[in-house]
């Protein structure tokens, strides 16, 4: 089935063309339809998998059409995600899909000043997507009003849980009705993701994605295993042998992403670190420049993330 036969918007089937969306993955074949008939979703799908399209599609349908019938005010639909980077990731999709609608979207996160948000809020927006830390508090403050709320996502909810984001979901659920259409997203599951997620919707449609093969077909792996003292050198020389390619690193600590930084440094290869000690307008350009470089330089962006 194609994007052309689904009952949505024509508005909305255009920015999914103008994506260079033909067909619905996997998730989205199996969400979709759900979603617009108002269903509750539990979904075990890993980012990849085209889930954000899977949720944002039939959402802004929904908001859409109650738009044209309804204007009332208020925040429609709420997207919990556990870091401002994917917080702004599913604010992009729904920017872009949402050009030929009447919907409005807007993100939040914490690291950047409060008061821009609350002016914004105050404006009113239809779609809210949040990190739920930022999001507590702006709800206790009495900014963000969560009374009108008819559906709400939790995306990579296991991550959420390994943040320990826990409390504030289930403080921030006193808030939200509970007749409400929820969609709950992870990419793992485990039994306190079960009990979170059993906690939250009502009768739901369960999909599971298991990929046959969970990498894409373009990606090689390999494993090697090196004397911990050699580990810089061999990567500095991965780095130089392969100029023209971006190299993403992860290392376990936020003090080991600095040292390995200057260790690269040391090298003359230019790396750059993304971390939690940063702050917002330095990890917003931290991915800036890892996305934009240019690949004739000789020396290259790396991102360390922890
Ligand atoms: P996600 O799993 O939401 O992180 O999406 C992974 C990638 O798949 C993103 O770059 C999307 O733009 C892309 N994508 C989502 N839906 C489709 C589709 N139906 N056809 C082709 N690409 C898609």
């Amino acid at each position: 089935m194609k994007f052309e036969e689904y009952p949505i918007s024509d508005g909305i089937k255009k920015s999914i063309s103008k994506q260079g969306f033909k067909k619905p993955t996997d998730i989205q074949y199996k969400a979709i339809p759900n979603i617009l008939r108002g269903e509750d979703v539990l979904a075990i799908a890993q980012t990849g998998t085209g889930k954000t399209a899977a949720f944002v599609i039939p959402i802004l349908h929904l908001l859409h059409v109650k738009k044209i019938i309804r204007k009332s005010a208020g925040i429609k639909c709420l997207v919990m995600a556990p870091t401002h980077e994917l917080a702004l990731q599913i604010h992009e999709v729904f920017v872009s899909l949402a050009k030929h609608t009447k919907v409005s979207s807007f993100c939040i996160h914490g690291g950047v000043d409060q008061d821009p948000q609350k002016e914004k809020l105050a404006d009113g927006v239809d779609v809210l997507i949040a990190t739920p830390g930022r999001l507590f508090d702006l709800v206790s403050q009495g900014d963000v009003k969560l009374s009108g709320l008819e559906i709400l996502v939790l995306d990579e909810a296991d991550h959420m849980l390994d943040l320990g984001f826990i409390k504030d979901i289930q403080d921030l659920m006193r808030h939200i009705p509970s007749r409400r259409q929820t969609l709950f997203f992870s990419a793992t599951i485990t039994e306190k993701i079960k009990k979170l997620a059993y906690s939250l919707v009502t009768n739901p449609i369960r999909i599971q994605i298991s990929p046959k093969d969970p990498v894409a077909k373009n990606i090689e792996h390999a494993v090697a295993f090196i004397e911990m003292d050699d580990k810089r050198f061999f990567l500095g020389n991965m780095m130089q042998e392969n100029p023209d390619r971006k190299t993403l690193v992860f290392v376990r600590t936020k003090v080991r992403a600095e040292r390995l930084l200057k260790a690269l440094e040391r090298q003359e290869l230019t790396a750059i670190t993304i971390h939690g000690d940063k702050d917002q307008k330095a990890r917003e350009e931290s991915m800036q420049a890892f996305r934009t470089v240019s690949y004739t330089h000789l020396t290259l962006p790396t991102i360390y993330s922890v």
